[in-house]
């Protein structure tokens, strides 16, 4: 008997590896056609199943129980088959999100919630906050509430973001303007790829509390699992898993001056933990097929710097990956939202004295330490956290791993 997650278009999917910490049975994805999802539903092959888009109210009938919040909501996100091969129908969305509020530390007694979308999700979110005694208003495009009126709900605490606005790969838009909110105490997204949006991104500028859905989509299946195997699990499981995946898909992005060993550290720590390794001067040659220098030359700084946002933009998306980026991406202030949004940004300091200069279009002719003098203040403002790299490669990437706690595979 099979458990997995059924859906039409599943791409990559969390859902396998958080239940293989889950529990002990075989998790597998299901892409169902809409024409076929009836006979899966009736072929009696699985035993537990996670639903998701477009599914949740379309497996509703094929359930032969409903639990309270699955009856409640109107959508299904767990199917369970009992033991006299009938199906119950869960709704562990509810607890997912229920415990993305509770680790917030929110009290939201009384004061007015903005839930941005109108769809299932939305339904689930205005759901637990009412039960909190919330005073939810929901944003829809189409609604009395919608985005051109949003003034009125100035006096908002809380804005959660349930529409699929800035999710992968259509990164970098945001539902709304947060600075229309001066009251805010946290802003939540449902989305988990990027773990940044750029609406989590913007609120963490204005120094507002903001939480990814990863942790929702952790819970979720924790519950998930527990009707699945009929057994307790225990509430640790959640932030445990979440900090894992979290480490795991978080790009290491390095940044600092022209020669100060980026590219030679970014190789070390591919090789020791077995990532991907980008390098947007590389890339930029590749694409054009020129040399830095040639491009520098013939078409001017500006253009590279078109070039190389254009690189960042595009691999900035991914996951999981080690960036060696050039010495002058910190001047571009749009490149911090495209590095951050799925990075940790990491300053790699060496003095300029031992700095390479040769085939560096912007270091040769003794410029370093008027360059330095400029780029100082960016390299603090895009940076996480720093490390020096005067002494060994092998021992700045061994610091890096130590800072971030990578997992190493030699
Ligand atoms: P859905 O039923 O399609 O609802 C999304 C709603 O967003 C729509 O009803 C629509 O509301 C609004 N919307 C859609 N496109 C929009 C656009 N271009 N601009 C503004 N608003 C738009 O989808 P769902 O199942 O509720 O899922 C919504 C999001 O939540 C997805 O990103 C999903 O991945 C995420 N999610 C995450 C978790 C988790 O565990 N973290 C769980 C469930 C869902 P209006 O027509 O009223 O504007």
């Amino acid at each position: 008997m099979q458990y997995g997650l059924l859906g039409e278009k599943l791409g990559h999917s969390f859902s396998p590896e958080i239940h293989n910490q889950l529990g002990n049975y075989p998790y597998q994805l299901f892409e169902i056609h809409p024409e076929d999802l009836s006979s899966f539903l009736q072929s009696k092959t699985f035993a537990g199943m996670n639903v998701t888009i477009p599914y949740k109210k379309t497996v509703i009938p094929y359930c032969h129980h409903l639990t309270p919040e699955a009856e409640m909501l109107q959508a299904v996100n767990t199917i369970v088959r009992n033991p006299d091969g009938t199906l119950t129908g869960h709704n562990t969305d509810y607890f997912g999100f229920s415990s993305m509020v509770e680790r917030a530390k929110l009290s939201l007694s009384g004061k007015k919630a903005l839930v941005l979308g109108s769809g299932g999700a939305s339904n689930t979110v205005c759901a637990v906050l009412r039960q909190q005694n919330a005073n939810v208003i929901v944003v829809s495009r189409t609604g009395e509430n919608n985005y051109s009126n949003l003034q009125q709900h100035s006096d908002a605490k809380l804005i959660v973001n349930t529409t699929p606005v800035g999710m992968y790969p259509y990164n970098g838009q945001s539902p709304i303007d947060l600075t229309v909110f001066p009251h805010l105490e946290c802003v939540m997204d449902l989305i988990y790829n990027p773990l940044k949006t750029k609406l989590l991104i913007d609120a963490d500028a204005l120094g507002i509390p903001a939480y990814n859905g990863l942790w929702m989509l952790v819970a979720q299946a924790k519950e998930s699992a527990e009707w699945f195997t009929g057994t307790q699990i225990d509430i640790s499981y959640i932030p445990e898993i979440y900090q894992k995946l979290l480490k795991k898909s978080q790009n290491i992005i390095l940044i600092g001056m022209p020669g100060c060993g980026k590219t030679t550290v970014a190789k070390i720590l591919a090789e020791k933990t077995g990532r991907g390794i980008v390098d947007t001067d590389q890339l930029i040659e590749e694409k054009t097929g020129c040399s830095i220098p040639d491009i520098f030359s013939s078409d001017g700084e500006n253009y590279f710097r078109r070039l190389e946002t254009e690189v960042i933009c595009e691999f900035g998306k991914r996951n999981s990956i080690i960036m060696s980026t050039g010495g002058g991406c910190v001047t571009q202030r749009e490149n911090l939202d495209l590095l951050r949004q799925n990075g940790t940004v990491i300053w790699i300091k060496r003095d300029l004295s031992l700095l390479e200069t040769k085939g560096r279009p912007l270091s040769e002719n003794g410029k370093l330490q008027q360059m330095y003098t400029q780029r100082e203040p960016l390299y603090h403002l895009f940076a996480d956290l720093s490390v020096d790299n005067n002494y060994s490669p092998e021992e700045t990437a061994e610091q890096i791993i130590k800072k971030l706690k990578l997992d190493v595979i030699i």
